[in-house]
């Protein structure tokens, strides 16, 4: 039984030439990053957008954007693991970026799997 359920923003980018090429050539054997992602940041969040492009051992690559600008940031995971605990019955881990804005969210990116 879900006790809130957190609701994501509905923001989405399309990432350009250059941002795909970035990624293209990050040394991972993951398949290619899509070219259309959705924010994963609580709904009506402060800051800038943002969704996870690509992972490189522990650092994340974050693409964050604005309405006027986007770019390409490292990370690593927001340290809130297994904290989850107390809010749900199952062991969840926040899926997000140390320092990210809104509540932690251990939402598995479910529009990831649309294309799977
Ligand atoms: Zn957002
Ligand atoms: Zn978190």
């Amino acid at each position: 039984m879900v006790s809130e359920d957190l609701v994501i923003c509905p923001a989405r980018i399309t990432l350009d030439a250059a941002q795909l090429a970035f990624f293209g050539g990050l040394p991972v054997a993951a398949p290619s990053v899509q070219s259309e992602l959705g924010c994963e940041l609580e709904q009506g969040h402060g800051g800038s957008h943002a969704a996870l492009g690509q992972q490189v051992d522990t650092t994340m690559w974050w693409v964050q954007w604005t309405l006027s600008a986007s770019e390409i940031n490292p990370y690593t995971w927001c340290p809130a693991r297994g904290e989850l605990a107390t809010q749900s019955e199952a062991d969840e881990d926040c899926a997000l970026f140390v320092g990210h804005p809104g509540r932690h969210s251990s939402v598995k990116r479910a529009w990831r799997n649309e294309a799977a």
